[in-house]
């Protein structure tokens, strides 16, 4: 099979041969930013919506991307479409590009776009039927008046500790607390708790907007099933009836132990298990259309 074909400002190049500088400080300093988005069944969902953040992050960082969103859509689709993808992860990012050693992001002109399509099948394989060992990790989420978790930037360092430490302690995921001691997210998901029928989500100054965490609101307001957005906490977190995580790749995952205890009886939820049904009905028939 001929290799898979990676967007670089405009062209189409080879995975092999799709390479960017040493000067790049996107990978001299994490510079830049980036986005995670999954096409179903021929369709990418919640495109404009990764785009907006995309853009919202870079203006963040003062990053001009040298596209309009439209432009950036359309980008996305023709990868997709040249790598002939249908069930897709798609990594779009923007770093700022080559400079010299210094910090210094005016010495970058020219920023780097790029988007990686890949085959993406289920991130946690049967993990959804078992349900994920969680653990809360002893490093805290970066702190919202330092690195704002808010970012989606390229410089995942804080969430590379935390799975570290969640992978030395046999943890499938690693959960967030900040400073203050408030349950922030996972690694790369964010996090809901059902207790005695209430959902409940932190809100999201500690951790990333998830447009996951926002597809799932809709369908617990379409359920008509109480929820809230409010500080959650060890004793929250431990004495819930059923909690799970959600994000782009890990779609939503049921987590069934969380710091050597038991979650519920056990086994995936029924709350938790009702919205994976519905939330894969939504992947399967809405988003924007590939091959049009
Ligand atoms: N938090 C972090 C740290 C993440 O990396 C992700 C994945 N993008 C999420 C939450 C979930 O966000 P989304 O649902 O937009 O993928």
């Amino acid at each position: 099979m001929s290799e898979l074909l990676v967007y670089m400002n405009g062209e189409f190049v080879p995975e092999s041969q799709a390479k960017v500088s040493v000067f790049d400080h996107g990978f001299l300093y994490g510079d830049g930013v980036f986005e995670g988005i999954r096409a179903y069944n021929g369709k990418v969902f919640k495109l404009y919506e990764h785009i907006d953040r995309l853009y919202d992050c870079a203006r963040v960082i003062d990053l001009k991307i040298p596209l309009s969103k439209e432009e950036f859509a359309e980008a996305i689709l023709e990868t997709l479409r040249r790598n002939n993808l249908r069930d897709a992860y798609i990594r779009p990012i923007v770093t700022r590009g080559a400079g010299d050693l210094g910090l210094d992001p005016r010495k970058c002109p020219s920023p780097n776009v790029i988007i990686i399509t890949k085959p993406w099948g289920k991130l946690y394989g049967d993990l959804y039927e078992k349900g994920l060992k969680a653990i809360t990790v002893a490093i805290r989420r970066n702190a919202i008046d330092s690195l704002p978790p808010n970012i989606k930037s390229l410089n995942y360092l804080n969430n590379i500790l935390a799975k570290i430490e969640a992978n030395a302690k046999g943890g499938d995921e690693a959960i967030f607390l900040d400073h203050n001691g408030y349950i922030s997210e996972g690694s790369g998901d964010n996090i809901f708790i059902v207790k005695n029928g209430t959902i409940t989500t932190p809100p999201t100054l500690n951790n990333l907007k998830g447009i996951t965490r926002q597809v799932v609101i809709e369908l617990i307001n379409e359920l008509e099933i109480p929820f809230r957005e409010a500080n959650i906490g060890l004793f929250d977190l431990y004495s819930a009836d059923e909690i799970f995580v959600t994000g782009t790749a890990a779609e939503i995952a049921p987590v069934t132990y969380i710091d050597g205890r038991t979650v519920g009886n056990g086994k995936p939820g029924k709350v938790t298990k009702m919205l994976m049904e519905k939330f894969r009905e939504r992947t399967e028939n809405e988003g924007v259309e590939i091959y049009r």
